[in-house]
């Protein structure tokens, strides 16, 4: 993908794609324009809102790296998860969610979904395909996934959730920005995959962009369709961010992946940490699952803490780390930490940790600065 979504000698043979900013698309008679601008997805460059050219380079890279056919790029990580919802569920239908997804897609789902007639259950992550087959209604259209989860990491058996939601109906849809490069959702059956390209696809932390991928006609069009009728829409600037960002994703995921495993194996050993949810490390419970749908890992990762101490300890840990910033998102190049403990909402009895919980994004920093900063933090715990 580092040569995908490139127009080659096209713009006088510069490297990169310009920044194409346009409302209006002006065409030579009245006749092309009734047809429309046939040069891309038949119907649809007529105006800017459809996107234009910058949209279109990093939507080519993009369904590339997730292996789906089209790509459509909206404005947040968040628009990505609430258009394809709206364009799939109407009122009467459930939706199924696990209990792990993104703060932000439950408060959508239990809001405004809610108010226009959509159930939505809350299930175990790590349901099996039996499990998930009782929970399909006749009304279920949507089943969702999100793997590893949001902030406990737990990792889904997406074949097997597939396999059930398919035999009755329902589309799988599947918030992969965790495994962005490293899992291949069409090959195990999803039919709609997300991305917040905020994370490690901007990866300098100043860009917000999402992607939803397809890979079949049919759900193009009822995705085309949903976004053009809510007017989403996303800056060429940041799509050109994020194809300027996407160049050196896999070297920068390849080096921070390596850090993360090394400051989750450190803060695993240390007395102060209950566990580490990292998937990747051989003692976590779904590591099997991790081993068989994953080709790798990223730099984010989550630390439960002995239950001896109190959330007033761990932020008192966290305040005195030097090298890590303390805010939401992750992806960039600078590492980061925040409290988790008492942030997030867990219905569906999965919200068992065993100790107050911070999360960690680990950046570009040398892993031996990191762990030494933890260190003199960890002293700060217990007061
Ligand atoms: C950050 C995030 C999003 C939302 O992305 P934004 O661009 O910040 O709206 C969605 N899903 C997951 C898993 C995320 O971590």
């Amino acid at each position: 993908m580092s040569h995908a979504g490139r127009a080659g000698t096209h713009v006088h043979g510069f490297v990169n794609p310009a920044v194409h900013r346009g409302s209006t698309v002006l065409f030579p008679n009245c006749e092309a324009r009734r047809d429309g601008a046939k040069h891309r997805f038949e119907q649809y460059m007529t105006y800017g809102t459809q996107g234009g050219p910058t949209h279109y380079a990093l939507e080519d890279v993009i369904a590339e790296i997730e292996g789906g056919t089209r790509c459509l790029i909206v404005g947040t990580g968040l628009a990505a998860v609430t258009v394809p919802l709206q364009a799939w569920l109407k009122a009467g239908d459930h939706c199924l969610m696990p209990d792990s997804v993104y703060g932000p897609a439950r408060s959508f789902c239990d809001g405004l979904l809610r108010g226009w007639g959509v159930e939505t259950s809350y299930y175990d992550p790590c349901v099996d395909e039996a499990g998930m087959a009782a929970l399909i209604r006749p009304n279920t259209k949507v089943v969702y996934t999100e793997s590893p989860g949001s902030h406990t990491f737990e990792i889904q058996d997406i074949p097997a959730i597939a396999r059930a939601a398919h035999a009755r109906g329902a589309k799988v849809m599947m918030d992969n920005t965790w495994g962005i490069h490293h899992f291949r959702p069409f090959e195990k059956g999803v039919d709609v995959s997300i991305q917040a390209l905020t994370k490690y696809v901007g990866g300098h932390s100043d860009v917000l962009l999402g992607s939803v991928t397809v890979n079949d006609e049919e759900d193009w069009r009822v995705l085309r369709g949903a976004a053009s009728q809510l007017g989403q829409y996303a800056s060429p600037d940041d799509c050109w961010l994020a194809l300027r960002g996407v160049r050196t994703m896999a070297v920068r995921l390849q080096h921070q992946a390596r850090s993360g495993l090394e400051v989750a194996r450190w803060l695993g050993s240390r007395p102060e940490v209950l566990r580490v949810m990292h998937p990747a490390l051989p003692e976590h419970p779904q590591h099997a699952l991790f081993r068989r749908d994953f080709s790798g890992t990223c730099s984010l990762f989550g630390v439960v803490f002995q239950p001896r101490y109190s959330l007033e300890d761990l932020c008192r840990f966290i305040d005195g780390l030097a090298l890590f910033g303390i805010g939401a998102s992750w992806g960039g190049y600078e590492s980061l930490c925040i409290a988790t403990t008492g942030n997030i909402a867990r219905t569906a009895g999965t919200g068992e940790f065993g100790g107050p919980m911070c999360r960690i994004h680990i950046g570009l920093e040398e892993p031996a600065d990191l762990i030494a900063d933890l260190e003199q933090a960890l002293g700060r715990l217990a007061g």
